[in-house]
């Protein structure tokens, strides 16, 4: 028997886990744990539910156009609590000079593809719709290079451009400061689409037509473009731990240390006691990770330390239905820095998504801090209930008592994919190399969004399954 060790149980370390316990059932001599530091598993990922209410502290959907995340809900027979946004409220708007606009239909990401409902949106100024236009024009860049958000807006759109849109809907769902995070690490389908096609609408209406072409051969399937599960993500946390009966899961086993060599790891815990193992799995934070890895491999360690991370707070507000002042007739808003808010977007989840908040009832989330305004998200509690109270009066004129706020800190939880990230980890990747196996998963490397830890968590199974039994 050969045994693996994942460390963090986070959405990363349990596909991990679950992908060696589908070897297991195949027939792999292997014995696998999963070291938990916290009293609970899912790391980001945590649902809580109370009188009807199911409220994300922290995830609250996925992309479905990565397949990781359905393919797992499928494995584990849990695929029929999918539930997408709903078809009927699908506007999102954005809080600007005082009011809330419709992003222009058409709007792919934030590239235009429809001519009429952006030369007609008051979104934008005119000289704000010329410049971005001006992509049509404008040569392709030449060398391959990493370059912030920022510039890659700038240089394509405009400065409009990216103060209304790139800034509060791309970097937003980073929690990050445009001018420093990497175009390339974040939204790679940009830079592909400016290499191929040199401007980003022409771009996007070929790929655009290429989908409706290929829809038509397709079988078609209902997931809209954000999925979640009826009774919260947290279901897909529970299912790996059910349907995982050969992984010893341990909550509260804070990792201090680890030691030793090729096919010899050991793990130390908080407070006492050792696992040895023939090969581990890191699914720590990467600042966590990097503390793990300094006496093992330095290097890494050192390279890991560059990612930052920045932190966020999510405030979840439930009213009664009736005498509602507002109709909630979409999916939210986003507030570009400009504006001076301390809300940085406002999903609008009882309206967005299905069996959110019971009959007769609406629930309201407001995320603030990120890169931008990190001193926001550390204020305390009530300081940033009334924030966001202030807020919602203010842009959406909700002035009643709501029937719960429920205030969520995530302290340093976002990663920041600074420019020139994914050399870093290639880098880091090329060093583990040296250590046979050591193998991380996680949000730290490449991609932050729940698929994409999935698929890393399954790929680092992969490569301690077939470095501990040889199978390829
Ligand atoms: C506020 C917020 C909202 C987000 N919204 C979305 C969204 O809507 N959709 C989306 O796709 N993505 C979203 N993301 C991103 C996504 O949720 C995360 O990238 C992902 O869940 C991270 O998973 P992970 O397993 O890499 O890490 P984590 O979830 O951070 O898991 C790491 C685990 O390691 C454990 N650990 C730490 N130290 C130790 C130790 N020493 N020993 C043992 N265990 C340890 C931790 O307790 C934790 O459980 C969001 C992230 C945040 C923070």
């Amino acid at each position: 028997m050969k045994k693996v060790i994942v460390i963090g149980g986070g959405i990363a370390g349990l596909a991990a886990a679950y992908r060696i316990q589908r070897e297991i059932s195949a027939g792999a001599p292997l014995e696998c744990s999963l070291l938990e530091g916290g009293d609970q598993f899912g790391g980001k990922i945590a649902t809580e539910r109370s009188d009807g209410f199911v409220i994300e502290r922290g995830p609250d959907s996925f992309i479905s156009q990565k397949p990781a995340a359905i393919r797992l809900c499928e494995q584990l027979g849990i695929a029929d609590h999918l539930v997408g946004t709903n078809p009927e409220t699908p506007s999102t708007y954005v809080y600007t000079g005082g009011r809330l606009v419709t992003m222009p239909d058409g709007l792919s990401l934030m590239i235009p593809t429809k001519f009429l409902p952006f030369a007609l949106t008051p979104l934008f100024s005119l000289s704000g719709k010329i410049r971005m236009a001006f992509d049509l024009l404008i040569p392709k860049k030449v060398d391959e290079n990493d370059e912030s958000l920022a510039s890659f807006v700038r240089r394509r759109m405009g400065e409009e451009a990216l103060r209304k849109m790139a800034e509060p809907m791309l970097a937003g769902i980073y929690a990050s400061d445009p001018e420093t995070m990497s175009i390339g690490s974040t939204f790679p389908m940009f830079v592909e689409t400016e290499r191929k096609y040199r401007s980003l609408i022409l771009g996007m209406l070929a790929r655009k037509k290429a989908m409706l072409l290929n829809a038509n051969k397709r079988p078609a399937n209902n997931y809209s473009l954000f999925m979640t599960l009826k009774d919260g993500l947290g279901e897909m946390v529970e299912a790996v731990i059910k349907k995982s009966p050969d992984i010893q899961f341990e909550s509260g086993a804070r990792v201090e240390s680890i030691s030793g060599k090729e096919g010899d790891w050991c793990v130390n815990l908080e407070g006492g006691g050792e696992h040895k193992a023939d090969a581990l799995i890191l699914a720590t934070p990467g600042h966590i990770t990097a503390r793990l890895l300094q006496p093992v491999a330095p290097n890494a360690a050192e390279t890991l330390k560059r990612i930052k991370y920045v932190s966020t707070a999510a405030v979840t507000l439930a009213y009664k239905k009736e005498g509602f002042s507002h109709a909630l007739d979409g999916f939210g808003f986003v507030v570009p820095k400009c504006e001076g808010r301390s809300i940085l977007a406002c999903t609008w989840t009882s309206s967005k998504f299905p069996h959110r908040a019971p009959e007769g009832y609406v629930m309201l989330r407001c995320y603030l801090g990120g890169a931008l305004q990190e001193d926001i998200a550390e204020k305390d509690e009530q300081t940033l209930a009334t924030l966001v109270r202030q807020d919602l009066k203010e842009i959406m004129g909700i002035e009643e008592e709501p029937v719960f706020c429920k205030v969520f800190h995530n302290r340093k939880s976002n990663v920041q994919y600074h420019v020139n990230h994914s050399r870093h980890i290639d880098s880091i990747m090329k060093d583990l190399e040296n250590f046979p196996g050591l193998f991380l998963a996680g949000s730290a490397y490449r991609g932050i969004g729940i698929p994409d830890c999935i698929q890393n968590g399954n790929q680092s199974a992969e490569s301690a399954i077939q470095f501990l039994t040889g199978k390829s």
